[in-house]
């Protein structure tokens, strides 16, 4: 034997000795497949007692070449893995499940569906009278908000150079007087009347021709209820928002001009109240918790993510009965160390429990295969420009 030989020898008896494990003593694993902590640190985020560690998304292709897995997005692999899963659905809400994809691509339906899916909104208020306390600002700011009632998908955008017409625009009308002797009155949503001839406040006419036709501030060519699209009226979707308030003598009269335009111009076209998304929880019990340690860790979860079953030699024993509740906010595995080794908490990272909550203009389904549509635009453009 060498020197040098004998040498490596030493060093290695003294890296065992340490505590350190030879690469060559892994046990072996399949090709195709990555070991165990490779596996857990590409799919799930740690979520420890101080921060959460493995956050990132390992996008490389030939990331794990050297062990033979193919680490590049296939077109094959994600048809087969994605799926979507709807949990909860309302008239307002919807929570669904998007399992197989990418973060980037949940937040991409995210920030579409706050900025990009176009609504009808208030955008013009022309004021005839306001004797209220609320200045017009104020009040014109506050009907935009107001949700409205109308698929946008029927309407055209309405540009600088446009005029106003049955296919851009929708008018509202809103006259309320508080009377001299009685009591003070809330002006609510459900004061704004639809017009569908369009505006009835008459421009200020040049010259004094008194034959000359009287303008309004729109020019819709016919009624908008005879227009098949408009057989269910353009409503507000809450009948009881609060305008104003009127005190004895106070008076508003106004016209409201809603338009079709996205989120990203201001926040009043944003069909949604909000839209959100979280990585699916995984509780897992490293060892058995049983007794009155159980018991503690019942206790300690706020949202119930722990149950208590009984075993049959009559001892009580912790199990993970709801794990998806899981809020992460780590009082189960707050004190001390002990508890951190008993519990791992992690996140899935590719899948996603995705939440929408739509103001009402369009159901919450009908959003996401609208934010599909755009998502899907948006890509055969890349593809167009870079061919
Ligand atoms: S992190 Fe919070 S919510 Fe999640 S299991 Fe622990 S205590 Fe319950």
């Amino acid at each position: 034997m060498s020197s040098s030989d004998s040498d490596s020898d030493t060093s290695m008896k003294e890296a065992q000795d340490k505590g350190f494990v030879s690469a060559l003593d892994l046990p072996d694993v399949p090709s195709q497949k990555l070991p165990p902590h490779l596996e857990l640190r590409k799919t799930r985020v740690l979520c420890n007692a101080d921060a959460p560690v493995n956050t990132d998304t390992i996008q490389y292709s030939g990331a794990y070449a050297s062990m033979g897995v193919d680490n590049s997005l296939r077109l094959d692999h994600f048809s087969n893995n994605f799926r979507v899963e709807v949990t909860r659905l309302t008239e307002e809400e919807m929570e669904f499940d998007m399992v197989g994809i990418n973060p980037a691509i949940a937040n991409a339906f995210r920030r579409i569906l706050l900025a990009e899916l176009p609504t009808m909104a208030i955008e013009k208020v022309l004021i005839a009278n306001n004797t209220s306390v609320i200045r017009d600002e104020i009040l014109a700011h506050r009907l935009g908000l107001i949700p409205i009632k109308a698929d946008p998908r029927l309407f055209d955008y309405l540009s600088e150079n446009d005029k106003p017409s049955e296919k851009n625009t929708i008018v509202f009308k809103l006259h309320v007087a508080c009377e001299r002797r009685g009591p003070r009155i809330a002006v609510k949503s459900d004061e704004l009347k639809w017009l569908p001839n369009g505006s009835e406040l008459h421009k200020a006419s040049e010259g004094s021709n008194p034959n000359a036709k009287v303008e309004t501030y729109t020019s819709f060519t016919r009624s908008q209820d005879s227009l098949p699209e408009f057989s269910s009226n353009p409503v507000t979707v809450y009948p009881d928002i609060i305008v104003s308030k009127l005190g004895p003598g106070q008076e508003i009269e106004l016209e409201a001009h809603a338009v079709k335009g996205v989120g990203k111009t201001h926040a009043k076209w944003s069909p949604v109240a909000t839209s959100w998304y979280r990585m699916l929880p995984e509780v897992v019990l490293n060892e058995e918790i049983k007794g009155k340690k159980a018991e503690i860790l019942k206790q300690k979860c706020p949202v119930g993510v722990f149950d208590i079953e009984d075993l049959a030699d009559g001892t009580k024993r912790a199990k993970v009965a709801r794990p998806r509740a899981c809020t992460l906010c780590r009082e189960c595995v707050r004190d001390g160390e002990e508890w951190e080794k008993r519990i791992s908490l992690r996140r899935v990272k590719d899948h996603f429990i995705f939440t929408i909550e739509s103001t009402g203009a369009l159901p919450p389904e009908v959003l996401f295969t609208e934010a599909v549509k755009i998502l899907e635009d948006k890509c055969e453009r890349v593809i167009s420009d870079l061919s």
